[in-house]
């Protein structure tokens, strides 16, 4: 039998030995890339790690920003270039990959989701780091841009190639590269053995597992006041992305106008001021929000349907929420007196 002193001593060494065993933290770095704030929050134990696959993040999304900038100079504007003069164009397997899923995703959004109306978007003045400062377009250039209304459908993809058959097409995936961005650094974030993470640009953003025994909790932005209008907690692997007239927008003869153009009208959408999405894949989250935004408050189930998405909350200008069945089972409203409309769609 052990002497007691020894037990004791035992017993310290084995509880001192627990203790130095720190628990995972949550390692945060702040990025800025994709025109926003990266904010990336990793809760793992061993803090190298951590710091070098935000290393990897870091580089993969400064990859991807520079390809698909809209406005900078650099491979997209190319690409814009060839496409206005009908030229084939060679492309690598990643962006195959990239224009494919937003093909797919256009078309489920009967093209509200659409990232060839490049030269619209910058005729409204948002093709600029800062806010625009200048009168909208005339309703002359508006209608001529109508006409010529290109969509993802004008495009062909082979593994090796792209082309269009309308020389308007001009790509802006302002809607859904930041999606994309983040998809790929999630990836990068599992490769690298990470459970449990965060990334978010501005509020967008995927989580993957949890914050040690929480949860981790979302909250999402009021469109017309400070603060949350709604809270949310992620369960798994979920994307959560909104789309507001509130993030880029200038004031012009007293009118306000937004940076979500409709394809249709090719004005601002005016029915929806903010939609929130939830799905597992954060590019299809960030294009279908866009594409819900305009849809509006009649059309959004139908489009929602169309794009598989099950989690939706749309707020209105009267600041009614509007929600599919799903998102009213797990939303948080942390506003008081909040009109709601549950939408539940059979199917
Ligand atoms: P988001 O904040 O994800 O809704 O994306 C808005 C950005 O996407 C705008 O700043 C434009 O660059 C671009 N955009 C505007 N209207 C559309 C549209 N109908 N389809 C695709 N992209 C659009
Ligand atoms: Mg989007």
């Amino acid at each position: 039998m052990k002497p007691l002193w020894l037990s004791l001593l035992l017993i310290a060494t084995l509880g001192i030995t627990a203790c130095s065993e720190a628990p995972p933290q949550v390692h945060k770095a702040k990025l800025f890339t994709l025109g926003t704030l990266v904010d990336v929050s990793v809760h793992h134990l061993d803090k190298a790690s951590a710091q070098q696959a935000v290393k990897i993040i870091e580089d993969e999304l400064a990859i991807i920003n520079r390809q698909w900038h809209a406005w900078q100079d650099g491979p997209l504007m190319q690409i814009n270039q060839q496409l206005a003069q009908g030229k084939t164009i060679t492309i690598d397997s990643s962006s195959h990959h990239f224009l494919q899923q937003a093909q797919r995703l256009a078309a489920n959004s009967d093209q509200l989701f659409n990232p060839t109306i490049g030269s619209l978007v910058e005729q409204w003045g948002f093709h600029s780091d800062d806010r625009p400062d200048a009168a909208p377009p005339t309703k002359k250039r508006i209608n001529a841009a109508r006409k010529q209304m290109p969509s993802m459908a004008n495009i062909t993809l082979t593994a090796t190639t792209l082309t269009s058959n309308n020389p308007a097409v001009q790509f802006d995936f302002g809607a859904f590269g930041k999606g994309y961005a983040i998809d790929r650094a999630v990836e990068q974030l599992k490769q690298a053995g990470i459970k449990d993470a965060i990334v978010n640009a501005g509020g967008d953003l995927r989580a993957i597992g949890s914050k040690g025994d929480r949860p981790w909790r979302i909250g999402v932005r009021h469109p017309s006041e400070a603060g949350v209008i709604a809270s949310i907690e992620t369960d798994g692997d979920e994307s959560v992305f909104t789309s507001g007239n509130y993030e880029r927008f200038f004031d012009f003869d007293g009118r306000r106008y937004h940076h979500i153009i409709d394809p249709r009208s090719g004005y601002p959408a005016n029915d929806a001021i903010s939609v929130t999405v939830i799905h597992n894949n954060a590019a299809t989250a960030d294009a279908a929000a866009t594409a819900l935004f305009i849809a509006g408050t009649t059309q959004w189930p139908q489009i929602a349907k169309q794009m598989g998405i099950d989690e939706v909350m749309l707020i209105d200008n009267d600041l009614t929420i509007y929600m599919s069945a799903k998102m009213a089972q797990r939303i948080q409203i942390e506003i008081d007196d909040a009109q709601i409309k549950i939408i539940d769609d059979e199917r």
